[in-house]
């Protein structure tokens, strides 16, 4: 290739590559604001409209190649919804599954499920425009999912967890839903629950055990201090304890280990039921040196105090019923969490604590 071609080839890149990316954005903004639109006319509201919520996987999908951030922007545009104002949230999924948004209406209980059809985004802007919208989403449904609905019309809870309405995504919505349209929701849990995929006792369990650790061993010296967590064993709390403190694995935030049953069994005989929640280290990293607390988070009051201990009504409706009666007790982690054991750390006891082949129950000596 001589000069002239080569120059001629750099020319033609510049100008085709930015207008395909340009193309392709706008097509996802203009996605996220049919989205919003068809929304705004199944549940019947105005832009700014504060009685709706809406979720997406938008900016986590990514759709033959191309990511889907840009769809926000066009919902952003459409409803006036922001992060900022707690209304329009991306919930986490992985970049193989599909392109989905979600509006609640907590005026009404009523939300609409739109699933994308991946052909349709292949399209000059113009063909994409002119499409329907059951061209562009393969699912549009809607249910009423309000928790006090579902649970006066056991049917229509019965269909909406039968039949996979929101194709699978249904518990994940509508425990999201149901604990965001309530005044103590608060921006931090709902963040986390997000990061998690859905809202569960377990998550909740993990805001109390936090809130726990910060009030006894809170942080007073943040650029040398952090907090570290061997998760043994690790359930659902350990997404938002990551996020929370950014106590992430690669960083060597969070070392997550499973117990056996046997070993379950044995340690809530002896601490009294509680099941042992893992090891909570807040550790100073110019003194080398830690302060640790090996935590028990006891399910058996919160059954209790929510009414769910022995549940008698719709299967799908327990942890739902859970997750809004334990938003009493968030601020009252010492209903389910205790210390079983305190110990200091220094370098070597972490190592022990962190390495694989050691087992961090019995290097702390509660196993
Ligand atoms: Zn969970």
């Amino acid at each position: 290739m001589d000069l002239m071609r080569k120059m001629l080839a750099l020319t033609l890149l510049l100008v085709v590559v930015p207008g395909v990316v340009m193309a392709e954005s706008t097509i996802m903004v203009e996605l996220g604001s049919k989205a919003a639109k068809t929304a705004m006319s199944e549940l019947k509201f105005q832009k700014g409209d504060s009685n709706v919520l809406a979720l997406t996987d938008a900016g986590h999908a990514i759709v033959d190649g191309q990511t889907t951030q840009k769809a926000l922007k066009g919902i952003a545009e459409e409803t006036g919804f922001s992060e900022a104002d707690s209304n329009l949230f991306q919930v986490l999924r992985p970049n193989f599954k599909p392109l989905w948004f979600y509006f609640f209406n907590k005026a009404t209980g009523e939300a609409v499920y739109m699933q994308v059809d991946g052909k349709s985004l292949n399209k000059s802007l113009d063909e994409f425009k002119a499409l329907s919208n059951d061209q562009i989403f393969g699912k549009i449904s809607k249910a009423n999912v309000d928790l006090s609905y579902m649970m006066n019309h056991t049917d229509e809870g019965n269909a909406t967890f039968g039949n996979s309405p929101f194709n699978g995504n249904e518990f994940s919505l509508i425990s999201i839903s149901n604990i965001w349209a309530l005044p103590g929701a608060t921006y931090d849990f709902l963040q986390a629950t997000c990061f998690h995929d859905h809202l569960c006792p377990g998550v909740t369990s993990g805001y109390m055990l936090a809130k726990y650790v910060e009030e006894k061993l809170p942080i007073t010296n943040p650029s040398a201090e952090s907090y570290k967590v061997i998760a043994i064993p690790q359930w659902c709390k350990d997404d938002l304890l990551q996020l929370r403190w950014d106590a992430t694995p690669g960083k060597s935030g969070m070392f997550l280990m499973a117990l056996t049953d046997v070993e379950k069994n044995a340690l809530k005989a002896k601490y009294n039921q509680s099941d042992v929640a893992g090891i909570y280290i807040r550790w100073n990293d110019t003194a080398k040196q830690g302060d640790a607390l090996v935590l028990g988070f006891n399910w058996t009051p919160m059954y209790e105090l929510t009414g769910t201990a022995n549940w008698k009504g719709p299967a799908w409706a327990s942890k739902l019923v859970m997750d809004v009666r334990m938003m009493d007790y968030w601020n009252r982690p010492e209903a389910a969490v205790s210390t079983l054991k305190e110990f200091k750390v220094d370098s070597n006891k972490l190592a022990l604590l962190q390495n694989a082949g050691m087992h961090p129950l019995k290097v702390a000596g509660v196993l």
